[in-house]
């Protein structure tokens, strides 16, 4: 299914985009600051950001569900505690949008499926409740894979995604369309999910910041499962200060997640404008071998002498069972998400079929009929690792494995502080270009699903640019609970490229 709207058709292998599609959104200091002193009302901000997406949803497709009338009650809640002076929350009036995969009172939540269209969740996602707290004014749901199955945004039954730095190319995936709406600045903030890349690799191809919290630091409560040892929830920002914003306000303990922690949260912000003098970074040589992209390979190069030139002890290492990590991940993930998808039956959630003539014939056919193709080849696999004769060859052995990688993690952070790498072997590829070769999407991850099975935290900051003027992301991995030092490397590149950027504007 295409994109509602006008499609643009171009022959042309140049960068297409329209003047004003590509914008960079004010950071959330400066919004919420012309808020609190009212020279801007939130209102009038959630107003200018409706139109916005009435003029480029059509071509981006990054929203699915829009929450006009919620957000513009939000927003006048907002104005009304502004005009009485009233102590403002820290995300007051800024506008944010939500992948389609987690619950949000009044709106449905499709997880990019047919199987869940038109399914009303009756509550809150715990990280949708936070961003509601903090005074976000929330604009609707965003496109993403279904169930968040895939690396392209390809897979979503609602039409993939445009990237905005190229509209003919992917903005990678699953939260294609939360990574999307930040480049074009249809919303201020977004947020993903990732389990084996979803909020890095889109990041990395459209050019904005994208959080990987350690697992457990933000609930997963109210997030549609896809594999729940793997499943992390994180914001989505143009820029590394309003993501350490947004991760504040998400991350502590939820009780009505139990692999929630209950360690205490850090003062983020606080964390950027220290010093990177000393650091310990570690360059991983499996991430700099065979595939990787030789444009890519340079934006990161000259990302960490950067960091070098900041004062950071540059430090090459090895993680040696890299290789294993993309068939340890499609072996868990699909495991997982076969055992999670098994409640999607015709009974109690969403689509059901109506050529059903008995029970069984009920589910098959719901399931059938509301099931994409990637979807079904997922259910396949991870049934058929989990079945009795082959779960310990293969599943067990998953696990194991998964294991050894996650150790492998903790003794490089015994010798480094935080870890460099690309956050995908390539920029943003064709619409189509890989869809009909699974393993090659599959490829798209292979940076990223090693610290998905550590449970590890990351990001992908942008660093630089292909000669064609793709967006390259640099990934930078922390130890459980390093959010704080990933942070701060991060705000290092950052100030470098944009001392960089203004050199060749001169
Ligand atoms: N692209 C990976 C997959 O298809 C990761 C997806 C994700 O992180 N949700 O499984």
């Amino acid at each position: 299914m295409q994109p509602s709207g006008c499609r643009i058709e171009r022959e042309t292998s140049e960068i297409v985009t329209t003047d004003t599609l590509l914008e960079k959104p004010a950071t959330i200091a400066v919004l919420r600051a012309g808020i609190v002193s009212r020279t801007t009302t939130a209102t009038a901000l959630a107003e200018s950001y409706f139109a916005r997406i009435d003029e480029h949803n059509p071509l981006v497709n990054a929203y699915l569900s829009l929450t006009r009338e919620e957000a513009l009650d939000q927003a006048g809640q907002i104005d009304a505690m502004a005009a009485r002076g009233d102590e403002l929350p820290a995300l007051a009036g800024i506008p944010m949008g939500v992948k389609d995969v987690l619950a949000m009172r009044g709106t449905t939540a499709t997880a990019g499926s047919r199987i869940l269209e038109g399914y009303r969740p009756p509550y809150d996602a715990t990280a949708v409740q936070r961003l509601r707290a903090a005074g976000a004014v929330l604009l609707g749901k965003l496109n993403c894979d279904e169930f968040a199955m895939g690396s392209s945004n390809e897979n979503s039954a609602y039409g993939p995604v445009r990237n905005p730095v190229d509209t003919e190319r992917v903005p990678g995936g699953s939260s294609g369309g939360s990574a999307a709406a930040v480049a074009a600045n249809l919303a201020v903030a977004t947020l993903g999910t990732d389990t084996g890349g979803s909020i890095r690799q889109p990041a990395s191809f459209c050019g904005v910041v994208g959080v990987l919290p350690t697992y457990g630091r933000v609930s997963r409560y109210g997030l549609i499962a896809f594999a729940s040892s793997l499943d992390r929830v994180g914001p989505f920002t143009a820029n590394v200060v309003d993501a350490a914003a947004v991760l504040s306000v998400l991350a502590g303990h939820d009780a009505h997640d139990a692999t929630s922690s209950r360690q205490p949260v850090g003062d983020y912000a606080a964390e950027l404008n220290k010093s990177v003098t000393g650091l310990r970074i570690g360059i991983p040589d499996e991430y700099f071998a065979e595939g990787l992209d030789p444009e890519v390979r340079a934006a990161i190069e000259a990302g960490i002498d950067a960091l070098r030139d900041a004062g950071c002890e540059i430090k090459r290492i090895s993680l040696k069972h890299t290789q294993y990590a993309i068939p340890v991940y499609y072996l868990v993930a699909t495991a997982e998400a076969s055992a999670n998808l098994a409640r999607f039956d015709g009974v109690r959630f969403g689509h059901r079929s109506k050529s059903a003539t008995n029970l069984s014939s009920m589910y098959r056919l719901s399931r059938d009929e509301g099931f994409g193709a990637e979807v079904k080849r997922r259910i396949l696999l991870g049934t058929y690792a989990l079945s009795a004769g082959y779960y310990d060859a293969y599943y067990k052995k998953a696990q194991q494995v998964r294991r050894i990688l996650a150790e492998e993690f903790m003794t490089a952070f015994g010798e480094v502080d935080a870890i460099v790498t690309p956050t995908a072997p390539t920029a943003a590829f064709r619409l189509g270009e890989k869809t009909d070769d699974p393993l090659a999407m599959y490829l798209a991850d292979i940076y990223t699903v090693t610290a998905s099975l550590a449970g590890i935290c990351g990001l992908s900051v942008p660093c630089g640019a292909t000669s064609t003027g793709l967006p390259v992301g640099m990934q930078i991995l922390g130890p459980h609970f390093g959010e704080g030092t990933v942070f701060r490397v991060a705000a290092a590149v950052e100030r470098t490229l944009a001392v960089a950027d203004g050199a060749e504007a001169e």
